[in-house]
């Protein structure tokens, strides 16, 4: 039996989770700074640990963004094979559901030629994922993500001897590196194998995972465990201020690779973990 959705309710659905994304903070990711407050040192990463929850309580009840940086709108769709979607065109619908959240919202309009530096105005386009899934439902995600973390993200085309030695040390390698400017404390998704863009896209994908949540294979669970162990060995600590809580988690994913290769996508996410999900 094939269902109808009209886009018109995708529209308004990506435009309230473009709104409620960006003003309260998930309670996953809320249960993992009180954790790290009782486990952290230092008293400054404390203090900034505090403040955290208190800038995510403020944002909540006042109705005001997380984070001044809203983000590009990242937009995840798993649609239904016997979904039937009517009265539009479905990726327009998107976009229009991210104009009508990022204007009425309020929200920083992030998007810009990469050149002319010129905003688009409206934080369009939307970033648009499709996945095709068995069933009649319509599942949309929105995720906010903002520049600074975006930025300390890295993609590695390692050779296959490197092995996981080599993609672990890539990883603790990436956060290191990226010191301060993601706004620790932060939530390191790695993609492993597949192709360039399938690593890179896993990587996007593992963020959608709820914080303190297992991951389904033991044995990625395991290694998740190990190199958060390593990366919170750094000192980096909230803000970069020194501490213990550099990452609240590693998320990985992955899928099979050529023989010749072993891609590695590290995508870094800040505190300012939104994700917001609904299905129609
Ligand atoms: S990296 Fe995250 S917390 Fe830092 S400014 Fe950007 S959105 Fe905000």
């Amino acid at each position: 039996m094939v269902r109808e959705i009209e886009v018109a309710a995708v529209t308004q659905a990506v435009k309230a989770l473009s709104i409620e994304a960006n003003e309260v903070l998930g309670k996953d990711v809320l249960d993992c700074f009180q954790e790290a407050l009782r486990n952290e040192e230092s008293p400054v990463g404390r203090e900034v640990l505090g403040q955290l929850i208190e800038n995510a309580r403020i944002a909540r009840e006042e109705h005001i963004p997380i984070c001044q940086d809203t983000g590009l709108a990242v937009i995840f769709l798993e649609i239904g094979q016997d979904v039937h979607l009517v009265g539009g065109d479905l990726k327009e619908a998107v976009h229009q559901g991210v104009r009508e959240g990022y204007g009425e919202g309020y929200l920083r309009k992030s998007s810009c030629h990469p050149f002319t530096r010129a905003n688009t105005g409206d934080n369009t386009p939307a970033v648009i994922y499709t996945d095709i899934v068995p069933g009649d439902r319509l599942k949309i995600w929105v995720v906010p993500k903002g520049g600074g973390s975006e930025n300390m993200s890295r993609l590695f085309m390692l050779p296959p001897s490197a092995g996981l030695a080599g993609v672990k040390e890539k990883i603790v390698e990436t956060v290191k590196e990226a010191g301060p400017n993601p706004c620790p404390p932060t939530i390191i998704g790695v993609g492993i194998g597949g192709t360039f863009e399938q690593a890179a896209l896993q990587a996007k994908k593992s963020l959608l995972r709820d914080l303190g949540s297992a991951n389904p294979d033991p044995e990625l669970d395991q290694l998740e465990k190990e190199i958060l162990d390593q990366i919170n060995k750094l000192g980096i600590g909230p803000q970069g201020l020194g501490g213990r809580t550099t990452s609240l988690a590693v998320h990985i994913r992955l899928l099979p690779c050529h023989i010749a290769s072993l891609p590695l996508a590290v995508n870094v996410q800040c505190h300012a973990s939104r994700h917001k999900e609904i299905t129609l």
